[in-house]
């Protein structure tokens, strides 16, 4: 299916709800033409802008610079919308997860990830997807639409109101990274992505600059330059395996995107150099992707290409046809690699007791929905 195609195929629904329109999502050129409809003047959208991104005002009735009979006005025809929280956990690490509800029913999860210097928040582009990568539990999912700029937005949003970050605060912000790196494929998204991305990056607002903002792409191969070139985001991209033919197993995309493509869009990605390196991941699999050889072979493939690699240990879910190899086997792989000039951090499994990877709280939900359905207590997930 081309990418246009798609966009119209799995459109999000118009974010109307009683007749009013959500004024998050819309870029501050929309905005002008909201105000100018109303037959406001200009510098109106910027204190609009501010008022719905900096303060993170919820409701029109706290914009005070606005003048009264404007708010009513605005509260009658609009409104400031975030998702809804169905579900929200905290780890004892002081991970985040929380799952949102939009008007028409659909969910998806967000995570947030507390360091020491930092605070990453991993927002979802779709909900379900369509990549079937094998070892990922998101893609057991069908694809059910792409997120709106809105949803994405709105992501962050609930953690900011969540983490008490409002007004977009300049020193100890509890959110200071963004990583495209939950459920769905973000450049199989890319206009809604893009949109949301430029409204998260405006320094007047929620002000993530490009530099802390990452991209995760399984290999959308087309759209990787654009990605480059409009946003200027940082990239990563899910390797996963060191041959096609593995390759294309656990990750069908490569059936589509081969790997010489893949790396050959990689060593060209606007603005890469070895200060803005390219994050390849790389999730071991017991047995599958994790002999030395393989690490060799990575070393190999990514040799001039500015890399580092995220070596992620496989986060189990329940049926998974994929176990995680022992911390040695981890540790050798990581140390070949770095006899090969790479960099190769493991990543920390973070959240696991709150089933923070990738797909798996939106699955225990609607796992715990049918339970309830089968037993005739409609609604009763959503409570526990
Ligand atoms: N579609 C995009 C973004 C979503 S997946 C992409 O493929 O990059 C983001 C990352 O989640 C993938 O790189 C993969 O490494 C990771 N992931 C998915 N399932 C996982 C699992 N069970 N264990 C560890 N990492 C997983």
């Amino acid at each position: 299916m081309s990418r246009n195609a798609h966009a119209e195929q799995f459109a999000p629904p118009p974010d109307t709800l009683d007749g009013r329109m959500n004024l998050v999502g819309l870029t501050r050129g929309e905005l002008g033409e909201v105000v100018a409809g109303l037959g406001e003047p200009a510098f109106r959208a910027r204190q609009l802008w501010s008022w719905i991104y900096h303060h993170g005002a919820r409701d029109f009735a706290a914009m005070t610079s606005l003048g009264k009979a404007l708010r009513t006005q605005l509260a009658e025809r609009f409104r400031v919308d975030r998702p809804e929280i169905a579900r929200a956990q905290t780890s004892s690490d002081g991970t985040r997860k929380w799952l949102l509800r939009s008007p028409d029913g659909q969910e998806v999860e967000s995570v947030h990830i507390p360091e020491a210097a930092r605070g990453t928040l991993c927002v979802s582009s779709q909900v379900g997807c369509t990549l079937t990568c094998r070892f990922c539990h998101t893609g057991t999912q069908r694809l059910v639409r792409n997120l709106s700029a809105a949803e994405i937005v709105g992501q962050l949003m609930v953690a900011r109101d969540e983490l008490g970050d409002w007004p977009s605060p300049k020193a100890d912000r509890q959110l200071t990274n963004l990583v495209l790196m939950g459920m769905g494929e973000p450049l199989y998204n890319y206009d809604n992505v893009a949109k949301a991305i430029r409204i998260v990056m405006d320094g007047e607002g929620i002000a993530i600059s490009k530099r802390k903002i990452t991209l995760s792409t399984a290999g959308v191969v087309p759209a990787m330059r654009r990605c480059g070139e409009e946003l200027g985001v940082n990239l990563a991209v899910s390797l996963h395996a060191v041959s096609d033919e593995l390759r294309d197993e656990i990750v069908p995309l490569n059936r589509k995107y081969p790997l010489a493509e893949l790396l050959a869009a990689c060593r060209d990605y606007p603005g890469v150099h070895n200060a803005r390196r390219i994050t390849f991941e790389y999730v071991l699999l017991k047995g599958v992707n994790d002999s030395l050889a393989d690490a060799r072979e990575m070393a190999r493939l990514l040799k001039g290409i500015p890399a580092k690699v995220n070596l992620i240990p496989f986060n189990p879910w329940p049926g998974a046809p994929f176990e995680c190899p022992s911390a040695d086997v981890i540790e050798r792989f990581a140390q070949i690699l770095f006899e090969g000039g790479l960099t190769a951090p493991v990543r920390q499994p973070r959240g696991q007791d709150i089933m923070a990877a990738c797909g798996q709280l939106k699955s225990a939900s609607e796992r715990l929905k049918k339970a309830a359905r089968e037993v005739g207590v409609a609604g009763a997930a959503d409570r526990q």
